[in-house]
């Protein structure tokens, strides 16, 4: 459920004209929508009411700080990959007491930074890494407490590139040598063990995975306790999927009652790193329509969005909803594909997708794009990144302006053996 519908044939936010927030704000723009974003993240922590839980947003679905505030606000936690994640979460208030820190390759600028705010976790990858943190922790006169993030090769059923639970990946430590690791973890002087941690993937469709992760964790959960660690957190993570077209995911309630199922009666405080499923369909990508063009074989809608400002297509063949803004139930259909002006061929925002002739100026709306759209926009083709809006009821505010071609340079100099 979302609060992006057609009314009088024009779609809305809220209770706000896509068509308006174009004329207002320009092209491409991200559209977020405040009921829905607060009411995912609710639905998702009520989901799991009957276990001691702790919410932990995954800021790199969309990091953009208004929606940051809005999760600090009800209280949520973050999951963070990155310094730069916490200093976002660290300047809407968000509580440092309820962050976890995961990656593969934290620096000891980053450990640092998170030790000096006293973190919840940091979700450990490899023992290099342990044996850093604990270095850097003892130096700073600092106990850092981790989790093992654990790789149970699990088969998550989802895209390569969003898959992270198999042993193939850089993901995690295989589960068979966590033990080990554990034990070194005890015996390193500045490391104070808290719990585990597995995350399989991103976008899963079953529940399966999920449960047979799951299953392997609490094994090792019970391995572990019979060794005397007291554990008192277990992060399973995130990867929940939603419907981009014609997906039918678990929703959170089904997937809350089989994790539920099988953590009753472990004592633990349970964390969850949700990020897609909170702010995908809370978001969508507004463009404006440049040209149409025709081959003998195909028809082509060229709009002023590309794969910069929308990278999934383009990197995971992620198939998006594309729909006019203004609909007209009774125009002709035609086979297009909907491409961006980037000079690539991997340029596009949707193939194959039937819809009216459209004309020079009118608007088509990239639904379910609140998760990793702006996100993950670079400035490839010297394109300055798009603007973000917040609608909230029939009020919209722009929470990112517009890059403009000035901020692209500023960065940049011209040596002076060159002038
Ligand atoms: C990306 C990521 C998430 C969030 O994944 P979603 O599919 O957006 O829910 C959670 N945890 C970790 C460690 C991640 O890398």
């Amino acid at each position: 459920m979302n609060h992006f519908e057609y009314r009088q044939n024009t779609l809305h936010c809220e209770n706000v004209a896509l068509s308006s927030l174009a004329a207002e704000f320009g092209t491409p723009l991200y559209v977020y929508s405040t009921a829905t974003l607060e009411r995912h993240w609710r639905v998702f922590d009520h989901a799991f009411r009957d276990i001691p839980h702790l919410i932990c947003y995954s800021v790199k679905a969309n990091s953009n700080l208004a929606i940051l505030r809005l999760f600090a606000n009800l209280e949520s936690g973050f999951d963070i990959v990155s310094g730069g994640e916490l200093a976002r979460v660290l300047r809407v208030s968000g509580d440092p007491a309820k962050v976890v820190f995961s990656g593969v390759g934290k620096t000891v600028d980053e450990i640092r930074q998170a030790l000096s705010y006293d973190i919840l976790c940091f979700n450990v990858e490899s023992e290099e890494e342990l044996r850093t943190i604990s270095a850097v922790a003892l130096a700073e006169g600092k106990r850092a407490p981790i989790s093992l993030r654990v790789n149970p090769d699990v088969d998550a059923k989802t895209h390569a590139y969003i898959s992270t639970g198999l042993k193939t990946t850089k993901f995690g430590i295989p589960i068979r040598d966590a033990t080990e690791i554990y034990d070194l973890a005890r015996s390193l002087p500045a490391i104070d063990v808290r719990g585990i941690d597995c995350h399989i993937g991103s976008q899963l469709l079953e529940i399966e995975p999920f449960v047979e992760s799951l299953r392997h964790v609490l094994d090792l959960l019970r391995a572990l306790r019979a060794q005397g660690f007291q554990l008192s957190v277990l992060d399973i993570g995130g990867g929940l999927g939603i419907p981009y077209t014609d997906e039918s995911p678990p929703d959170p309630q089904q997937y809350a009652d089989a994790m539920c199922k099988e953590l009753e009666g472990w004592n633990v405080q349970v964390l969850l790193e949700p990020g897609r499923v909170i702010v995908g369909n809370a978001g969508i990508l507004l463009t404006r329509v440049l040209y149409w063009k025709s081959n003998e074989d195909k028809h082509f809608v060229v709009v002023d969005a590309g794969m910069n400002d929308a990278m999934r297509p383009a990197m995971y063949g992620a198939r998006h909803n594309i729909v006019p803004v203004e609909l007209n139930p009774q125009a002709v259909e035609f086979m297009v594909d909907v491409v961006g002006p980037i000079c690539e061929s991997a340029d596009f925002l949707g193939k194959c997708r039937k819809m009216p002739k459209m004309m020079q100026g009118e608007l088509l709306a990239m639904m379910t794009s609140g998760a990793y759209g702006f996100s993950m926009a670079s400035n490839y083709n010297s394109r300055p990144r798009a603007a973000e809006v917040l609608v909230n009821g029939g009020v919209a505010y722009c929470v990112r302006q517009r890059e403009t071609i000035d901020s692209l340079f500023s960065l940049e100099a011209i040596p002076p053996f060159l002038s």
